[in-house]
């Protein structure tokens, strides 16, 4: 069987590519798993050699890499360059991390007493659309730096970034079996690595009712879970705001990545008082966004990933839906939508309780410090968000008081190389990136010496 990968921005097919299915998964596995002991004995110098190769190799093929991602998932190029800097600069960061796995000397008595950090075999990894290759990095490049062996299962919707990555990693001399790519169906595919039994570790990004089926699934055979689900951030911007810093950086917080983004400010809530004025700009800044070819150097957003997705997006703007502000976006083939502003909204509306992941932000007035942030906690996910403020305190009170693993202050930006990102609530478990990241693809084991 095979499987037709689709080009977003065009609607037309771009490549066919072999479809793999449970009996692929398998065969993977088995390779993973055949490869893992020699994997784990390369010495901590030659491991973090080869990881320094790959992203060497990866930069070398860097515009390549990008085209490719930005006509699949139908980003603008200039995103999809940086993403690429983002994988190579993931597995750079990585790299450093075989030699410096360390573990602890523990004072006991009668003896020593040490611990290490030990990989934990084959771990399926299973990501989405939104950022394919990006997304792979943050749980590849940390499971081989810990000796693990991989099976990577990319979105139907986007795989060839990830199937390139399979060849790359052969070229930059990892062995055969430690990288292995899948590419097939979730209920099929990914199904089959949360269950097999020779698998370790399931980490997955995706939705969050897919996320708790994984849980669920994963607790036969007690995996270890990463989990990176939904959000429905909050932008809160009080009255004592850098307004106009606030409402310029408002909208590529939301409508980046065609509002395919968990971490998406989705939510932006704005101390009443200065409701009209941040309008004002705000509708400057969407009505300035500019939608369309991905492969044009200008475009700042594309179209939405699938025909599936336009119809989801498109279900939260009814007719009678308060459109306050309605950015522009082709027309003809292609599955667009343009950034869209409801306002005002209450933070019970569909619209503001559930993630939408397109290009539509809610606007929700809000009267004082503490509604702002009984609005911004009032939502089941926990994943990033943003205070806007001048207030040092209130910034302070505000960072420790939002349940969310994820927030910047005066600033949109959530994710970093070498900082831990991921959820509280039903937004996940577990972090990717920075430091954090290798507890998940280790296990702790203890070593007590009599003496
Ligand atoms: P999914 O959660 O369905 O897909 C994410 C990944 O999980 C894909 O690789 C998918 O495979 C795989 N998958 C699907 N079903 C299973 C399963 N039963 N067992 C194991 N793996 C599975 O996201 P969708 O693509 O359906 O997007 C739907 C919504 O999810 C979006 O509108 C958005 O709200 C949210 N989402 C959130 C993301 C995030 O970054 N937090 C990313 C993507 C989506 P395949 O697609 O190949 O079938």
């Amino acid at each position: 069987m095979s499987l037709s990968v689709i080009e977003p921005a065009t609607a037309a097919v771009m490549e066919e590519i072999p479809r793999a299915g449970a009996e692929e998964v398998d065969a993977a596995v088995a390779a993973a798993k055949a490869a893992f002991p020699a994997w784990r004995a390369v010495s901590p110098a030659d491991r973090a050699a080869l990881l320094r190769a790959l992203a060497d190799e990866l930069e070398r093929r860097l515009e390549d890499l990008a085209r490719l991602e930005a006509r699949n998932a139908g980003k603008p190029i200039g995103d999809a360059r940086g993403e690429m800097g983002m994988v190579v600069d993931t597995y750079r960061y990585y790299a450093a991390a075989p030699e410096r796995l360390l573990g602890q000397t523990i004072p006991v008595a009668g003896g020593v007493d040490m611990t290490f950090r030990e990989p934990l075999g084959v771990v399926g990894l299973i990501v989405p659309w939104n950022f394919p290759l990006v997304i792979a990095s943050w749980k590849c490049a940390p499971a081989l730096a810990a000796g693990n062996t991989i099976v990577l299962k990319p979105a139907e919707l986007t795989p060839l970034t990830a199937l390139e990555l399979e060849r790359i990693a052969l070229d930059a001399g990892l062995p055969e079996g430690v990288l292995n790519v899948v590419a097939g169906p979730g209920s099929v595919c990914g199904k089959r690595l949360v269950e097999h039994p020779d698998v370790a570790k399931v980490a997955f990004t995706g939705s969050t009712e897919v996320g708790r089926g994984i849980a669920a699934g994963a607790a036969n055979t007690i995996k270890r879970v990463t989990l990176e689900l939904g959000g429905k951030s909050a932008n809160i911007v009080f009255a004592d705001a850098d307004l106009a810093a606030a409402a310029a950086a408002a909208p590529s917080a939301v409508f980046g990545n065609a509002g395919q983004d968990c971490c998406a400010r989705s939510r932006i809530l704005v101390e009443r008082p200065v409701m009209d004025d941040f309008m004002a700009e705000l509708e400057r800044a969407v009505l300035a966004i500019r939608v369309g070819d991905p492969l044009d150097e200008a475009t700042e957003m594309g179209p939405l990933i699938s025909a599936g997705q336009l119809e989801t997006v498109g279900s939260y703007v009814p007719e009678d839906a308060p459109v306050a502000i309605r950015g522009s976006a082709p027309e003809g083939d292609g599955f667009w939508f343009p950034p869209t502003v409801l306002a005002p909204m209450s933070n019970d509306d569909r619209a503001a309780a559930e993630e939408i992941f397109g290009p539509v932000a809610v606007v929700i007035p809000f009267d004082g410090e503490e509604e702002g942030l009984r609005i911004a906690n009032d939502t089941i996910y926990g994943l990033s968000g943003s205070v806007w403020t001048e207030n040092g305190a209130r910034a302070m009170r505000a960072a420790r008081a939002l349940e969310t693993g994820v927030i910047s202050i005066n600033s949109n930006s959530s994710v970093r190389v070498t900082t831990p990102f991921g959820g509280f609530k039903q937004s996940g478990v577990g972090r990717e990136l920075g430091p954090d990241a290798l507890e998940h693809y280790t296990d702790v084991k203890n070593v007590f010496v009599a003496t």
